[in-house]
């Protein structure tokens, strides 16, 4: 008979402090397994693709060595949840300690059948809130106050000394359970996991880039720089939202740039604003949230979407966002929401396409935050103002010199000027002088912004007023929204 132990089952929290199933688990006297299951059946869906798996592994490998200092044991195994705890169930498990995810459909029934596993075995399963969002919660009356009041907190800290390791059962898992293999590096240049690295990035942002982080928030190039760059540490927790949240606010009393640093906190809690939105209403992976607008029909052309995808549709900026998405796993919330209303606007297409596809190349892919966006770049919640962004004009506002341009379609290069936003405008002649050849080079535009615009809005105002979507809009604020509310 194998002694009793517990495990502490990292998800999407792949940190060593601020995490409360290590603090709970540090309470209890019980020899303790550390561990990550990389699953396939997760990692399948449609969400997720190798730059996560990547990011994932480096985090995981970097917790190893912290785990191996301490001389504690940490295992990464890759297989289905439900066979890894069936087997260590038979080894002698009798707790386990763990985030409440904020995830996907996949993940909630992984979580269900495990419950009954472990209820059958009598295992106890002590699941934390995730960070300051509340299970189960139908209004938001008090959201602001307790979110600031979670903030705030001091960070309890974890007594490593606590913990012992189960001799034996180590071993009898390095031997029967097939261990995670190292993922490929995925081609372009996209961000390291790993908890060093967020802080890398957090300090280097309130020491320095935070200055023009307002200034450059919606330029495609600048905001690389300038904006904080944690979405994806925040995504797979390498750090909490508050340990976060407590550094900047420490920076911010002696930084010259307080404005800047205060609307960087507000987009902290907008995002979880977000998340608890999804929280509650999670059926939003597959429907719209306002089911009024259930009913609207799309133009399902996959030759345009396929154009779309790879960046080439003729529109320099919507172009250069989506090349370098897929090269780097990363643009600005501006631009994001362009390609999204360029897609389900312009091109008339669903909303599902572009959570699905953006899903896999956004490194932060966080679906709290995903789902409720893109509905809300699409146009479908009731309660937003309707945003369609005209490519040309974002691209004279906000890469006026065509460099983010240039740097992702060198195709147009050779255009000089303002040209470059509206290169369908160059006649063959000038064509020739500059040594371009649209329709060859660089596609041709497919479809008439003005045309598009006009029959975006037609389509999106003229359902707002039918009944089924004013009355889900009513239950929507019910729920989700504050009275002073902002995003
Ligand atoms: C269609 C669409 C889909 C999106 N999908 C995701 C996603 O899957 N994962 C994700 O992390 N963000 C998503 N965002 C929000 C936003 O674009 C990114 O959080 C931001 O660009 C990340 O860059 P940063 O860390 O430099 O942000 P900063 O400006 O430095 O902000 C700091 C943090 O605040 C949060 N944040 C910032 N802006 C928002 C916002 N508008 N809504 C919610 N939280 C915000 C993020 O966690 C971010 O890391 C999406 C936005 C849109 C329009």
């Amino acid at each position: 008979m194998n002694e009793a132990f517990q495990v502490v089952w990292f998800k999407r929290d792949l940190r060593l402090t601020d995490h409360e199933a290590l603090f709970q688990a540090s309470q209890w006297s019980l020899p303790t397994i550390f561990l990550y299951i990389h699953e396939p059946e997760v990692f399948g869906s449609v969400h997720y693709s190798p730059r996560h798996e990547r990011f994932i592994w480096e985090s995981v490998e970097e917790l190893k060595a912290h785990f191996a200092q301490k001389k504690l044991a940490f295992f990464s195994v890759e297989m289905s949840a439900i066979m890894c705890f069936e087997k260590l169930i038979s080894l002698g498990l009798t707790c386990v300690h763990s985030i409440e995810e904020v995830g996907l459909e996949v993940t909630f029934a992984r979580d269900r059948k495990l419950k009954m596993v472990f209820e059958k075995a009598q295992v106890q399963w002590k699941e934390y809130p995730y960070s300051g969002i509340r299970r189960g919660l139908s209004s938001r009356r008090d959201f602001n106050a307790y979110w600031y009041d979670y903030m705030s907190n001091q960070i309890p800290e974890v007594s490593w000394e606590a913990f012992e390791t189960p001799l034996a059962i180590t071993e009898q898992i390095s031997g029967d359970m097939s261990l995670m293999q190292e993922k490929d590096k995925v081609n372009g240049i996209i961000q390291q996991g790993g908890i060093s690295k967020a802080w890398l990035y957090l300090k280097s942002f309130t020491n320095e880039r935070v200055a023009n982080y307002m200034q450059h928030i919606s330029k495609p190039e600048q905001s690389r720089k300038s904006c904080s760059r944690l979405s994806p540490y925040l995504a797979w927790g390498n750090i909490s939202l508050r340990e976060v949240f407590q550094h900047q606010y420490t920076a911010g009393q002696t930084s010259s740039y307080k404005r800047n640093m205060r609307q960087f906190a507000s987009r902290l809690r907008w995002r979880e604003h977000f998340m608890q939105k999804f929280e509650s209403e999670c059926e939003m992976e597959f429907v719209s949230v306002n089911r009024g607008y259930s009913e609207l029909n799309y133009d399902d052309e996959w030759e345009k979407y396929e154009r779309w995808k790879a960046g080439k549709t003729g529109f320099p900026l919507v172009d250069a966002c989506m090349r370098c998405l897929i090269e780097t796993g990363y643009i600005n919330f501006r631009m994001r929401a362009m390609l999204v209303s360029f897609l389900c606007h312009h091109m008339n297409q669903s909303w599902e396409r572009a959570a699905n596809y953006l899903s896999g190349l956004f490194l932060d892919f966080e679906p709290g935050i995903h789902f409720p966006q893109i509905q809300m770049q699409a146009g479908i919640t009731g309660i937003n103002t309707v945003r369609i962004y005209n490519p040309t004009k974002q691209a004279q506002d906000q890469d006026p010199n065509g460099y983010f341009i240039k740097k992702w379609c060198p195709e147009l290069e050779p255009i000089e000027g303002g040209l470059i936003h509206e290169p369908w405008n160059l006649t063959q002649m000038e064509q020739t002088i500059m040594g371009v050849n649209l329709g060859v080079d660089y596609p041709l535009p497919f479809l008439d912004l003005k045309q598009t615009h006009k029959e975006a809005r037609e389509r999106l105002y003229g359902v707002r007023k039918s009944p089924k979507i004013k009355s889900e809009s009513l239950r929507i604020l019910k729920k989700h929204t504050l009275k002073r509310r902002n995003p």
